[in-house]
């Protein structure tokens, strides 16, 4: 057979596979055609998830007749200006939409200028095009598209449920209108939940507004604002506290140029910037509008255009890890709402903790209770407190007065933690700080405190963590991290091959404030340790660092890996659950959370503290 050009209406079909693969990819191919016509409202209406029909109407400025013949021609755009393809400040310009959908399925274009009489309408069947007719319409265009992929069966059979095709299309929606929050959109038909979004203002709490209508309710209580700019790139969003994450990344939102994008690099930026405070497999909900000059950026990498290639991909990612990480600083020792709002709910006499309605994708998952690990270990016996007299969770840095080693008492009288709150020395004035004053501790394990509007629950050993982590990264930020040498060295048995890993990263360890030596086969010798760490039992401390270094995952970047083992190293210098504290150590411990950037979160993403507000326990008690 002889080379020969390919049938336009193939050639179409061909394009079809790459530009509409699914009725979601029709639907967002139409509702950007209505954003670059300039449409104030935009309305989806699907049916079977889109395969029967989709339908999008809009208040944009519409085609005139002799456009609308065009437009469903192959590569016919309206959007490059000056054939320059680095200036394209639009979401399409392939030109490749319609056509395509024309030649698998039957299109039906009606369009009416805002300056014409009439409106006129085009079908186009499996590639037929009809001619142009008049027809009654108000301002704007709509299009249907019945009976997708019926051209080319092949395709349907790749589609998976109506319910799924629905869901696709509901995300869709959802990230155009985290992109264009001054748009109004609505999405309506089977197998799904109608979404209807209210213009907002382009300002930041419009975007706020609308981010909040996307992602819940619960968004706006639980964010931080990112805002920065550098040299001309613009970031400016909204990102989950900490303690607010899900199972998933699907809630972060990343918006190009107006542009919705899914985009490994930004991805992995967020990763990078909550490693420190969440474990893995836990996500950020985010949405956060990158905006720079077109130059910057090629958005021409994919048909699809969810992903985008960066000029100067490491600026732009250094620049999302500083502002989120900033904006996480900056948060301070905010804890999710979610935590109190469940807490009352499980409280409730009649509370089902099942079935609660607080968002039940974020954290604490579980009940309160049960969602601490070290609630199932306070009472640890008398004999095992013993290694928890030393002063390692004291700050060198702020030493505490009336509380030196030897006065701690390893283990109280219970009746002393019984007594009542006005049996405590606390100022009056305490209650006034974030934190509240420390009024008692239970199980040996959480800390009761009073706050000027109500009471706080705080996991001591979640919060001691996070504290000796900070101080640590401290440290080593600056003058290294401050060893102690161990007045006899602990020699540590450990089978070979954790013997060798420890071994082989001998020098980050001392990095970290831990020197260890080969000591004959069998065994290794530990001659110092971090300072923070005095009084541990260094043998848990090593056998948990074996295990973080069988776990070293080469893909990670070598700082978030060493962070991550500091955070373990943290965890050994930590106050224990079921350790008795003394009111001025609470206190202490509260006053310094205060201080501590991220301490409303412990290493591993758990919350430290849970507030509950005193308006709220008086309706749990039906005073309100
Ligand atoms: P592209 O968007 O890449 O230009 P399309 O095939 O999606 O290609 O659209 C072709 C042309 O049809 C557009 O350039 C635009 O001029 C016109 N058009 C499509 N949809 C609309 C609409 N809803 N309102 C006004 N014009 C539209
Ligand atoms: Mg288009």
């Amino acid at each position: 057979m002889s080379v020969r050009l390919l049938d336009p209406v193939l050639v179409n079909r061909i394009a079809a596979g790459e530009v509409v693969e699914r009725p979601a990819a029709a639907v967002k191919e139409l509702v950007e055609n209505s954003i670059d016509a300039g449409a104030k409202s935009i309305e989806v209406f699907i049916e079977s998830g889109g395969r029967r029909l989709i339908r999008v109407v809009d208040d944009g400025k519409g085609m005139p007749a002799e456009d609308l013949a065009l437009a469903v021609e192959r590569h016919a755009t309206s959007k490059i200006p000056d054939n320059d393809l680095t200036h394209i400040d639009t979401l399409g310009f392939r030109g490749e939409a319609l056509p395509s959908i024309g030649a698998v399925a039957k299109l039906f274009i009606q369009s009416r200028p805002h300056n014409a009489d009439q409106g006129f309408s085009i079908t186009v069947t499996g590639g037929n095009k009809d001619v142009v007719r008049p027809v009654a319409l108000p301002f704007g265009t709509r299009i249907e598209i019945t009976d997708l992929f019926f051209a080319t069966p092949a395709r349907l059979k790749f589609l998976k449920s109506d319910r799924t095709e629905a869901q696709t299309v509901v995300e869709i929606i959802k990230r155009l209108a985290i992109a264009h929050p001054s748009i109004r959109f609505t999405l309506s038909g089977d197998h799904l939940t109608s979404l209807s979004y209210a213009p907002e203002e382009e300002t930041p709490s419009g975007f706020l507004r609308r981010i909040s209508r996307v992602l819940g309710a619960e968004f706006a209580d639980n964010s931080m604002p990112v805002a920065v700019e550098r040299e001309g790139v613009h970031l400016n969003g909204f990102a989950s506290i900490p303690t607010f994450h899900r199972n998933t990344s699907t809630y972060i939102y990343f918006v190009v140029n107006g542009r919705p994008v899914r985009d490994k690099l930004l991805l992995g930026a967020v990763s990078g910037a909550y490693s420190d405070v969440l474990m893995s497999g836990r996500y950020p909900s985010l949405a956060i509008a990158i905006d720079l000059a077109p130059k910057d950026v090629d958005v021409n990498v994919h048909p699809a255009k969810t992903e985008v290639r960066f000029k100067d991909p490491a600026f732009i990612r250094g620049m999302v890890v500083g502002s989120l990480k900033d904006a996480i600083t900056r948060s301070g020792f905010r804890s999710s709402t979610t935590g109190g709002a469940k807490t009352l709910e499980a409280m409730r006499p009649d509370g089902n903790i099942q079935n609660n309605n607080v968002n039940p994708s974020s954290v604490p998952s579980q009940p309160f209770f049960s969602s601490f690990p070290s609630a199932k270990r306070s009472f640890i016996p008398p004999s095992r407190q013993a290694y928890s007299t030393s002063n390692s969770w004291q700050s060198p840095s702020r030493p505490l007065s009336g509380f030196s080693e030897s006065e701690q008492t390893p283990v109280q009288s219970p009746s002393f933690h019984e007594t009542s709150s006005s049996d405590l020395s606390h100022s009056p004035k305490d209650e006034n700080y974030p934190l509240g004053a420390a009024c008692a501790q239970l199980h040996g394990t959480y800390i009761v405190s009073q706050t000027s509007d109500g009471m706080i629950l705080i996991d001591q050993h979640a919060a001691h963590e996070r504290l000796v982590y900070e101080r640590l990264k401290k440290e080593r930020d600056e003058n290294g991290i401050s060893r102690q040498i161990l007045l006899i060295p602990e020699v540590i048995e450990l089978d070979p091959s954790e013997i060798s890993r420890i071994l082989d990263h001998e020098k980050e360890l001392s990095e970290l404030g831990l020197v260890v030596e080969a000591f004959g086969e069998g065994a290794i010798l530990i001659r110092e340790i971090p300072s923070q760490l005095s009084g541990t039992k260094i043998r848990s401390l090593i056998e948990d660092i074996a295990g973080a270094l069988a776990e070293w995952n080469t893909a990670h970047p070598l700082a978030e890996k060493l962070d991550a083992l500091l955070s373990r190293i943290a965890c050994h210098g930590s106050v224990r659950a079921g350790r008795m504290m003394r009111p001025e150590e609470m206190n202490t411990l509260l006053r310094e959370m205060e201080a501590t950037p991220l301490s409303a979160q412990c290493n591993h993403g758990r919350p430290t503290y849970i507030e509950l507000k005193l308006n709220d326990i008086e309706k749990l008690f039906g005073r309100k």
